[in-house]
Protein backbone atom coordinates (compact mmCIF):
# COMPACT_ATOMS: atom_id res chain seq x y z
CA UNK A 1 0.00 0.00 0.00
CA UNK A 2 1.38 3.27 -0.68
CA UNK A 3 0.89 6.31 1.26
CA UNK A 4 1.06 9.30 -1.52
CA UNK A 5 0.09 7.89 -4.89
CA UNK A 6 0.04 10.53 -8.04
CA UNK A 7 -2.35 10.56 -11.02
CA UNK A 8 -1.98 13.10 -14.01
CA UNK A 9 -3.32 13.79 -17.39
CA UNK A 10 -1.96 16.11 -19.81
CA UNK A 11 -5.18 18.14 -20.28
CA UNK A 12 -7.19 19.59 -17.78
CA UNK A 13 -9.91 17.35 -19.74
CA UNK A 14 -8.41 13.90 -18.73
CA UNK A 15 -8.59 15.09 -14.86
CA UNK A 16 -11.67 16.57 -15.02
CA UNK A 17 -13.67 13.71 -14.32
CA UNK A 18 -11.54 12.63 -11.49
CA UNK A 19 -11.65 16.42 -10.07
CA UNK A 20 -15.87 15.94 -10.12
CA UNK A 21 -15.48 12.64 -8.33
CA UNK A 22 -12.82 14.34 -5.69
CA UNK A 23 -14.91 17.79 -5.54
CA UNK A 24 -13.00 17.83 -1.92
CA UNK A 25 -10.13 18.77 -2.91
CA UNK A 26 -7.05 21.33 -1.82
CA UNK A 27 -5.38 23.23 -4.59
CA UNK A 28 -1.71 24.53 -4.64
CA UNK A 29 0.48 25.66 -7.83
CA UNK A 30 3.99 25.09 -8.66
CA UNK A 31 5.21 26.93 -11.45
CA UNK A 32 2.77 26.80 -13.87
CA UNK A 33 0.65 23.59 -13.11
CA UNK A 34 -2.08 23.16 -10.19
CA UNK A 35 -1.76 20.43 -8.36
CA UNK A 36 -4.98 19.17 -6.21
CA UNK A 37 -4.05 17.58 -2.65
CA UNK A 38 -6.89 15.03 -1.80
CA UNK A 39 -7.38 12.58 0.87
CA UNK A 40 -8.93 9.41 0.09
CA UNK A 41 -8.90 6.43 2.60
CA UNK A 42 -6.00 5.86 4.49
CA UNK A 43 -3.99 7.69 0.88
CA UNK A 44 -2.95 11.32 -0.03
CA UNK A 45 -3.87 11.96 -3.63
CA UNK A 46 -1.70 13.90 -5.64
CA UNK A 47 -3.73 15.02 -9.18
CA UNK A 48 -2.73 17.76 -11.72
CA UNK A 49 -2.79 17.86 -15.50
CA UNK A 50 0.87 18.55 -17.14
CA UNK A 51 -0.19 20.21 -20.05
CA UNK A 52 0.98 18.58 -23.59
CA UNK A 53 3.96 16.86 -24.16
CA UNK A 54 7.06 15.73 -23.51
CA UNK A 55 8.69 18.54 -21.59
CA UNK A 56 5.99 19.49 -19.69
CA UNK A 57 4.74 15.64 -18.32
CA UNK A 58 8.77 15.28 -17.38
CA UNK A 59 7.88 18.22 -14.74
CA UNK A 60 4.58 17.47 -13.66
CA UNK A 61 6.03 14.21 -12.87
CA UNK A 62 9.77 15.76 -11.12
CA UNK A 63 7.33 17.62 -8.96
CA UNK A 64 4.96 14.98 -8.37
CA UNK A 65 8.07 12.64 -6.88
CA UNK A 66 10.28 14.98 -5.59
CA UNK A 67 8.18 17.31 -4.09
CA UNK A 68 4.77 15.20 -3.14
CA UNK A 69 6.62 12.23 -2.45
CA UNK A 70 4.57 10.04 -4.76
CA UNK A 71 5.10 6.53 -4.06
CA UNK A 72 3.53 5.78 -7.09
CA UNK A 73 2.24 7.32 -10.38
CA UNK A 74 -0.85 6.35 -12.85
CA UNK A 75 -1.55 8.39 -16.34
CA UNK A 76 -5.11 8.53 -17.27
CA UNK A 77 -5.79 10.32 -20.81
CA UNK A 78 -6.48 9.43 -24.15
CA UNK A 79 -4.23 8.53 -27.16
CA UNK A 80 -4.61 7.83 -31.19
CA UNK A 81 -4.67 4.13 -32.15
CA UNK A 82 -1.95 2.71 -34.49
CA UNK A 83 -2.82 -0.99 -34.40
CA UNK A 84 -5.63 -1.80 -36.76
CA UNK A 85 -7.82 -3.47 -34.37
CA UNK A 86 -8.07 -0.58 -32.45
CA UNK A 87 -11.43 1.79 -31.98
CA UNK A 88 -12.03 4.89 -30.43
CA UNK A 89 -12.53 4.51 -27.15
CA UNK A 90 -10.67 1.17 -26.44
CA UNK A 91 -9.11 1.26 -23.66
CA UNK A 92 -5.10 0.41 -23.58
CA UNK A 93 -3.15 -0.54 -20.79
CA UNK A 94 0.76 0.02 -21.44
CA UNK A 95 3.34 -2.54 -21.44
CA UNK A 96 6.43 -0.50 -22.32
CA UNK A 97 6.53 2.83 -23.63
CA UNK A 98 8.97 4.83 -25.66
CA UNK A 99 9.96 8.15 -27.30
CA UNK A 100 9.36 7.59 -30.86
CA UNK A 101 10.65 10.64 -32.29
CA UNK A 102 14.07 10.25 -30.75
CA UNK A 103 16.72 9.81 -33.52
CA UNK A 104 20.26 9.32 -32.80
CA UNK A 105 20.62 7.19 -35.93
CA UNK A 106 23.57 9.15 -36.94
CA UNK A 107 26.02 7.89 -34.24
CA UNK A 108 24.55 3.94 -34.97
CA UNK A 109 21.70 4.09 -32.61
CA UNK A 110 18.76 2.71 -32.56
CA UNK A 111 15.91 4.56 -33.42
CA UNK A 112 14.25 6.16 -30.14
CA UNK A 113 17.69 4.97 -27.76
CA UNK A 114 19.46 7.87 -25.48
CA UNK A 115 22.24 7.01 -24.08
CA UNK A 116 22.42 5.41 -20.46
CA UNK A 117 18.77 5.22 -20.88
CA UNK A 118 16.81 2.62 -23.36
CA UNK A 119 14.16 2.57 -26.46
CA UNK A 120 11.57 1.28 -24.28
CA UNK A 121 11.11 1.77 -20.72
CA UNK A 122 8.64 -0.83 -19.05
CA UNK A 123 5.35 -0.35 -16.71
CA UNK A 124 5.10 -1.57 -13.17
CA UNK A 125 3.97 -5.17 -13.04
CA UNK A 126 1.59 -5.13 -9.82
CA UNK A 127 0.30 -1.53 -11.33
CA UNK A 128 -0.37 -3.72 -14.42
CA UNK A 129 -1.72 -6.65 -12.86
CA UNK A 130 -4.10 -4.37 -10.72
CA UNK A 131 -5.30 -2.80 -13.82
CA UNK A 132 -6.18 -6.47 -15.16
CA UNK A 133 -7.91 -7.54 -12.04
CA UNK A 134 -10.32 -3.92 -12.47
CA UNK A 135 -11.10 -4.86 -16.16
CA UNK A 136 -11.74 -8.34 -14.81
CA UNK A 137 -14.48 -7.68 -12.27
CA UNK A 138 -16.11 -4.73 -14.15
CA UNK A 139 -16.26 -7.31 -17.39
CA UNK A 140 -14.13 -4.37 -19.42
CA UNK A 141 -12.07 -5.22 -22.38
CA UNK A 142 -8.52 -3.93 -21.44
CA UNK A 143 -5.90 -4.49 -24.45
CA UNK A 144 -2.39 -4.10 -23.67
CA UNK A 145 0.52 -3.10 -25.76
CA UNK A 146 3.24 -0.37 -26.30
CA UNK A 147 2.74 2.96 -26.40
CA UNK A 148 4.85 5.20 -28.81
CA UNK A 149 5.01 9.07 -27.58
CA UNK A 150 6.27 11.88 -29.19
CA UNK A 151 6.51 16.11 -29.54
CA UNK A 152 3.49 15.63 -32.61
CA UNK A 153 -0.05 14.78 -32.80
CA UNK A 154 0.26 12.49 -35.36
CA UNK A 155 -2.70 12.34 -38.36
CA UNK A 156 -0.66 10.47 -41.07
CA UNK A 157 -0.85 7.38 -42.17
CA UNK A 158 2.27 6.90 -43.12
CA UNK A 159 3.77 7.74 -39.34
CA UNK A 160 1.64 5.86 -37.98
CA UNK A 161 2.24 2.78 -40.08
CA UNK A 162 5.70 3.27 -39.70
CA UNK A 163 5.75 3.60 -35.68
CA UNK A 164 3.67 0.76 -35.77
CA UNK A 165 6.23 -0.88 -37.59
CA UNK A 166 9.44 0.02 -36.08
CA UNK A 167 8.38 0.17 -32.03
CA UNK A 168 5.49 -2.00 -32.31
CA UNK A 169 3.54 0.57 -31.38
CA UNK A 170 -0.32 0.17 -30.45
CA UNK A 171 -0.99 3.47 -29.89
CA UNK A 172 0.79 7.11 -29.65
CA UNK A 173 0.77 10.26 -27.61
CA UNK A 174 2.63 13.11 -26.57
CA UNK A 175 3.51 12.45 -22.57
CA UNK A 176 3.52 8.55 -21.60
CA UNK A 177 7.52 7.43 -22.23
CA UNK A 178 8.18 11.11 -21.12
CA UNK A 179 6.68 10.16 -17.42
CA UNK A 180 7.63 6.47 -17.75
CA UNK A 181 11.31 8.18 -18.18
CA UNK A 182 11.09 9.87 -14.73
CA UNK A 183 9.60 7.20 -12.86
CA UNK A 184 12.13 5.17 -14.11
CA UNK A 185 14.78 7.23 -12.85
CA UNK A 186 13.48 7.64 -9.49
CA UNK A 187 12.43 4.30 -9.34
CA UNK A 188 8.80 4.95 -8.55
CA UNK A 189 6.46 2.09 -10.01
CA UNK A 190 3.94 3.75 -12.61
CA UNK A 191 1.15 2.91 -14.86
CA UNK A 192 -0.06 4.02 -18.28
CA UNK A 193 -3.79 4.08 -19.28
CA UNK A 194 -5.25 5.77 -22.48
CA UNK A 195 -8.63 5.66 -24.39
CA UNK A 196 -8.42 5.84 -27.76
CA UNK A 197 -9.44 9.07 -29.51
CA UNK A 198 -8.39 8.50 -32.90
CA UNK A 199 -7.06 6.91 -35.34
CA UNK A 200 -4.23 8.73 -35.90
CA UNK A 201 -5.38 9.30 -39.55
CA UNK A 202 -6.47 12.22 -41.72
CA UNK A 203 -9.71 12.09 -39.73
CA UNK A 204 -7.86 12.67 -36.14
CA UNK A 205 -8.12 16.22 -35.23
CA UNK A 206 -11.98 16.07 -36.13
CA UNK A 207 -12.23 12.66 -34.09
CA UNK A 208 -10.28 13.52 -31.29
CA UNK A 209 -12.31 16.81 -30.67
CA UNK A 210 -15.15 14.25 -31.01
CA UNK A 211 -14.58 12.19 -28.44
CA UNK A 212 -12.19 13.68 -26.25
CA UNK A 213 -14.62 13.85 -23.34
CA UNK A 214 -15.87 10.60 -23.55
CA UNK A 215 -13.00 8.82 -24.24
CA UNK A 216 -10.91 10.64 -21.36
CA UNK A 217 -13.55 9.83 -18.97
CA UNK A 218 -13.48 5.77 -19.72
CA UNK A 219 -10.12 5.96 -18.34
CA UNK A 220 -10.40 8.62 -15.91
CA UNK A 221 -13.08 6.40 -14.27
CA UNK A 222 -11.26 2.98 -14.65
CA UNK A 223 -8.38 5.05 -12.70
CA UNK A 224 -10.87 5.73 -9.82
CA UNK A 225 -11.49 1.86 -9.75
CA UNK A 226 -7.92 1.46 -9.36
CA UNK A 227 -7.38 3.83 -6.93
CA UNK A 228 -10.13 2.43 -4.79
CA UNK A 229 -8.66 -1.05 -4.87
CA UNK A 230 -4.93 0.66 -4.25
N1 LIG B 1 -6.74 19.80 -29.01
C1 LIG B 1 -5.46 20.34 -28.65
C2 LIG B 1 -4.30 19.49 -29.08
C3 LIG B 1 -4.40 18.05 -28.58
S1 LIG B 1 -2.89 17.20 -28.76
C4 LIG B 1 -5.37 21.76 -29.20
O1 LIG B 1 -6.36 22.29 -29.60
O2 LIG B 1 -4.30 22.31 -29.20
C5 LIG B 1 -3.41 15.54 -28.41
C6 LIG B 1 -3.38 15.09 -26.95
O3 LIG B 1 -4.00 13.83 -26.85
C7 LIG B 1 -1.97 14.86 -26.40
O4 LIG B 1 -1.94 15.14 -25.03
C8 LIG B 1 -1.69 13.38 -26.71
O5 LIG B 1 -1.10 12.72 -25.62
C9 LIG B 1 -3.06 12.76 -27.00
N2 LIG B 1 -3.27 12.23 -28.36
C10 LIG B 1 -4.47 11.77 -28.80
N3 LIG B 1 -4.41 11.40 -30.08
C11 LIG B 1 -3.13 11.62 -30.51
C12 LIG B 1 -2.48 11.47 -31.77
N4 LIG B 1 -3.11 11.03 -32.85
N5 LIG B 1 -1.16 11.81 -31.85
C13 LIG B 1 -0.52 12.28 -30.76
N6 LIG B 1 -1.10 12.47 -29.56
C14 LIG B 1 -2.41 12.15 -29.41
Amino acid sequence: TFKTIGVMGAMQEEITPLLEIFSQHRAEKVGNNTFYIISFKNTTLILAYSKIGKVHAATTASIMILRYGVEALIFSGVAGGLATDLEINDLILATKLCQADVDLSAFGHPLGFIPESSVFVESDKTLNALARGVARSLNIELKEGIVATCDQFVNNPEVKQTWNQIFGAAVVEMEGASMACICRDFNIPFCVLRSVSDKANGEAPADFDLFLHESAKISAHFVYTMLERL
